[in-house]
């Protein structure tokens, strides 16, 4: 498959790239990674992504030139599509008549695109776009090496997620060796919260919810407002709930402002929360997922609850 993507973008000159909307460090990372690589092989492209990229990422090489916008209405002769399971989730239009390429590396990656690349055992997206890089003989400069180890980074959950091997060290080591700061990645990413995320997390975290094996928490919409919080400050929360002691499975549920939640799922391996995620309309990894559930709040964990093994709230199996 690697193959065809790499004829099909021989054929053209002018790419439009993208992710999913609500983008974290693989799809940022990735895709300017990626443009950085066409634009050194004398190609025209441009990143367009429909939420722009979050804070955490902006330190990012290039992450300034990114469009943010709903429309795609360049003249591009194709639109590269990374670690987005379908056009819907990049939530941009004009992207329906286009030449598809679609490069993914989620087992739930279905292939909607004219070209589909979908690699579950890559470790991530940006390893991907490395062999992609590789194979079109392209220099590996060092802002492509920091784009590509920073969707490393986040996307292996800083080397700790099942999946991660020495491959993934190989392919951290390669990118270091290409000019990639390991400390100043992790900086702009880990020490670089907002005040009203710490916050966020603080009552997030008073609404734990533990039996067993599981741990949930949850934000409301009137917290996120009440701190002044924004979508992507929630990234990463679900963490905290996975990260204790004897915890297997993770949820955390954010309300909507239309009252629906969003649901992010964590397993440390021995779940697969990719099919609960699934069976809601979302999808994702083995170990992180994610998809949208009605509320109220007490029905959306009573039927994740019940989808991940557990009867309901205080009733775990
Ligand atoms: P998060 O919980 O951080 O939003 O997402 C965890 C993982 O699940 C990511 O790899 C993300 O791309 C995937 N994911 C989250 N929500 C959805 C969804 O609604 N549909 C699909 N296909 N994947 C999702």
């Amino acid at each position: 498959m690697l193959k065809e993507v790499l004829q099909q973008i021989e054929q053209r000159d002018r790419f439009v790239l993208t992710s999913h909307a609500r983008p974290d460090g693989d799809a940022v990372g990735s895709a300017l990674a990626c443009c950085q690589i066409l634009r050194s092989m004398g190609k025209r492209a441009d990143v367009m992504l429909r939420d722009g990229v979050p804070r955490i990422y902006q330190p990012l090489p290039f992450a300034d030139q990114v469009m943010q916008s709903d429309f795609v209405n360049g003249n591009y002769e194709a639109a590269i599509l990374l670690e987005c399971g379908s056009i819907q989730r990049t939530r941009l239009r004009g992207l329906e008549n286009r030449f598809l390429i679609n490069i993914d590396h989620h087992l739930s990656g279905r292939p909607f695109g004219h070209v589909n690349w979908i690699d579950p055992d890559a470790v991530a997206t940006a390893e991907m776009v490395y062999r992609l890089g590789r194979a079109m003989q392209a220099p590996i400069s060092p802002e492509i090496a920091t784009c590509l180890y920073t969707a490393l980074l986040t996307d292996t959950g800083s080397f700790m997620f099942e999946g991660t091997n020495e491959h993934t060290f190989g392919l951290a080591r390669e990118l270091v060796r290409a000019g990639a700061d390991p400390a100043r990645c992790a900086r702009n990413v880990y020490f670089a919260h907002s005040t009203a995320k710490m916050r966020l997390l603080g009552a997030a975290l008073s609404n734990l919810y533990r039996e067993g094996p599981l741990a949930c928490i949850y934000v409301t919409h009137a917290q996120m407002e009440s701190v002044g919080a924004r979508e992507e400050d929630c990234e990463g929360l679900v963490n905290y709930a996975l990260s204790i002691q004897d915890v297997e499975v993770a949820a955390f549920f954010r309300e909507l402002p239309d009252g629906r939640y969003r649901v992010s799922l964590r397993s440390k391996g021995g779940m697969n929360v990719a099919d609960v995620a699934e069976s809601f309309g979302g999808g994702g990894h083995r170990c992180a997922s994610g998809c949208s559930v009605d509320g109220p709040l007490n029905t959306a964990v009573d039927r994740v609850l019940q989808a991940l093994g557990f009867r309901s709230l205080g009733k775990a199996q």
